[in-house]
């Protein structure tokens, strides 16, 4: 038998010698132990039963040998809530919490007296990002697509554990929308960017999705379908807001230029100062 202490202490240094984040040993055991960290230290002088001992043992050396921590789990906080996370969706960022942000804010600055605002979010994952706007504004009316029947069950049951009222549609890009007549005020969208030939690291590559990595040879490829095609299901007034590549201001200037040459935009960065969201505003002065 081992206590608490020293199962963390002997997983940290084992995680340590792999040159592995230590941080996991935490991580995963106040997921087993279903605890908060502050509640750890009470804790650090008990007994490991049995049972947690080789659960948690199942679940670093997995860790050990490249799984994101994350898909062991199950799960992972986005925007103050949990989302079940699998190998069928893409595990949330905190980037994209930023974007999340930044429409709420869009919301307040352009949407203040409107009482239903129609957003659609295209290739929607796990859904957390419209799960988290629709929780976090009710008047929202939210549409979210997805070319993955698999994502999408995963986001239809974050949908219903957070009891956000979403319409879920399979299909390529904007294609369902445009097929139900559907026309919104915010279109939402955090495509996969990442160019085919660039290096990432093997703990993505390897284990999530590549349907939700990869947008071709330069990262744009979805952008371009999208700017093609997503004035069919605009109002006459509406906000387009993207998560982007930390290096592809430039290219992207071009084609927000080349397809909407009389709307304004911004690109906005992270909290690690790299550009990270597009925001493009139709017949909407920017404020
Ligand atoms: N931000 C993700 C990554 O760097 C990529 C997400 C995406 O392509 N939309 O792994």
């Amino acid at each position: 038998m081992m206590t608490v202490r020293e199962l963390i202490r002997q997983t940290e240094k084992q995680l340590e010698e792999q040159g592995k984040d230590i941080q996991v040993a935490k991580v995963w055991f106040y997921h087993l132990a279903n605890k908060e960290p502050h509640e750890l230290y009470l804790m650090m002088d008990e007994e490991v039963d049995e049972s947690m001992a080789t659960s948690f043992q199942d679940g670093i050396s997995e860790y050990l040998k490249g799984r994101p921590i994350q898909y062991i789990k199950g799960v992972e906080n986005f925007f103050g809530r949990d989302f079940i996370v699998n190998q069928d969706v893409l595990i949330p960022r905190y980037e994209t919490e930023e974007l999340v942000e930044h429409i709420l804010y869009a919301i307040d600055d352009y949407f203040d007296d409107t009482d239903q605002i129609d957003l659609c979010d295209v290739g929607t994952g796990s859904g957390a990002i419209a799960v988290s706007l629709k929780c976090e504004e009710p008047r929202l009316k939210v549409w979210a697509t997805d070319i993955s029947e698999k994502a999408l069950e995963t986001a239809k049951t974050n949908a219903q554990n957070n009891d956000a009222k979403i319409t879920f549609m399979q299909g390529d890009m904007v294609q369902p929308l445009i097929e139900a007549g559907i026309k919104v005020d915010i279109f939402v969208s955090n495509p996969p960017y990442i160019p085919v030939q660039q290096e990432i690291e093997s703990v993505v590559k390897d284990h999530e999705p590549h349907v939700a990595l990869f947008g071709g040879h330069d990262g744009l490829y979805f952008y371009r379908q999208i700017f093609n095609s997503v004035e069919a299901i605009l109002k006459d007034k509406a906000i387009l807001a993207f998560e982007m590549g930390y290096d592809q201001k430039e290219d992207m200037e071009k084609e927000v230029k080349h397809y909407f040459p009389d709307y304004p935009f911004e690109i906005l960065k992270d909290i690690n100062g790299k550009d990270r969201m597009l925001f493009i505003y139709k017949n909407i002065s920017k404020k």
